[in-house]
């Protein structure tokens, strides 16, 4: 690996002082190194290092560990399955049965509208047109909510379907380690004592953990 391609570049942040960390490779080992303090011995972080290969390591085995327990998780077992049976599921997707509610809305909509013309042509009495309009206000009311249900439902499923989708990549063999990094992971923090905290660019792949 050329040393200006090292696995984490830009990602390494010290977590004291929150200044990126610098990649040095000495002839006996590479390090990351905070070097804004280091004319300062009473910061926390004063020459604060870590070995880029002992960072590495964890990270690349905690995505792996989370890409498998994502995978085994309830929620996401059926995109573990081929795509063939992924593209069945898709079948009794959210999108029909949305787009009926958005027609049952413009409906009652409708004939809400109707009622109200109805009662300014003289043709229903005021309470009769109060009991019709506050009937459909409801009915309009509880398909909203139904379609804000669906259309969250549909959201939720687009998330699992991406991070099942990328738990299978970080699980590959063949996938490079620089792009599962790269897919996954936003900033890793470096803290004294070998403490490292991932910040994922997937709240799914939320997880922490110490050398
Ligand atoms: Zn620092």
């Amino acid at each position: 690996m050329q040393p200006h391609e090292y696995l984490l570049k830009g990602k390494i942040v010290c977590g004291t002082c929150g200044r990126a960390m610098i990649y040095s490779n000495t002839t006996t080992q590479s390090m990351y190194r905070c070097m804004s303090t280091h004319a300062n011995p009473a910061a926390a972080c004063h020459k604060l290092k870590v070995s880029t290969a002992d960072v590495d390591d964890m990270v690349i085995t905690t995505i792996k560990k989370q890409a498998e327990v994502i995978l085994n998780s309830d929620d996401l077992s059926s995109f573990r399955k081929t795509t063939a049976s992924n593209k069945r599921l898709d079948g009794l997707g959210i999108q029909p049965n949305n787009a009926d509610v958005e027609k049952q809305i413009e409906l009652l909509s409708q004939q809400r509208q109707r009622c109200y013309e109805c009662f300014m042509n003289l043709e229903i009495d005021r309470d009769t047109f109060r009991s019709m309009k506050s009937d459909y206000t409801s009915q309009i009311d509880a398909l909203t909510q139904r379609r804000a249900m669906f259309q969250q439902a549909a959201f939720k499923r687009d998330a699992d379907k991406k991070t099942a989708a990328l738990a299978k990549d970080a699980m590959r063999e063949t996938t490079a380690p620089k792009d599962i990094v790269n897919a996954l992971i936003d900033k890793v923090f470096i803290f004294p004592g070998n403490q490292i905290e991932i910040h994922w660019k997937f709240t799914s792949f939320a997880e922490t953990g110490a050398l």
